[in-house]
């Protein structure tokens, strides 16, 4: 990997904290392999602390974004940030991501895919397979997409495990064609 790509990819995966090394790197190949843009593995970030929320011992995800939204990253159009880390939003006990919808830098954490209900770990496989239906759903936010009623589609909504992994790993066609033209024209 060299500057030259690291500029010219669209979407730039952005390790934070101690995350398997593995995971952003699956990450960017589902990203160039399904979406079909460039995508590369950044410079690892450490966590931002000050999203910590003392009270409920988990992290808040708006901040989270808030803090990694006034980075600057060069040239990538889109930040997909892996962490391993709790994250909350306001209304649910925990979000698995989050993004904004049209905002620059998506959220994926590791810590609630890689536990099964009864608290065991999944196998490999079916972990980077929650990882990339995150990752890519995240995206889809990123790019302006709503969540879909199709229950076959990616951007459909996921409230836990269970859901999550009857999603398929791809979008409806509908949401592809908006997902294709929101790349096209530049968003
Ligand atoms: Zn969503
Ligand atoms: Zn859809």
């Amino acid at each position: 990997m060299n500057n030259t790509l690291e500029t010219t990819a669209a979407i730039g995966v952005l390790p934070v904290g101690m995350v398997p090394e593995i995971a952003p790197k699956i990450t960017a190949t589902h990203i160039s392999g399904y979406l079909n843009l460039p995508a590369t593995v950044l410079g690892p970030a450490d966590i931002p602390e000050a999203a910590f929320d003392s009270l409920r011992l988990q992290y808040d995800a708006g901040r989270v974004l808030d803090i990694f939204e006034s980075r600057d990253f060069g040239d990538v159009r889109k930040v997909v940030a892996v962490l391993d880390i709790d994250l909350f939003v306001p209304i649910f006990t925990h979000v698995f991501g989050e993004a904004r919808q049209g905002g620059n830098v998506a959220l994926v954490s590791l810590y609630r895919l890689g536990k099964h209900p009864n608290g065991s770990t999944p196998a490999s496989p079916l972990l980077h397979e929650r990882t990339a239906k995150v990752s890519l759903h995240e995206l889809g936010h990123l790019f302006g997409l709503f969540h879909c009623e199709d229950d076959r589609c990616l951007m459909h909504f996921s409230g836990g495990l269970e859901a999550l992994d009857r999603l398929p790993l791809h979008f409806c066609r509908y949401c592809l064609r908006y997902f294709n033209e929101a790349v096209a024209n530049g968003k």
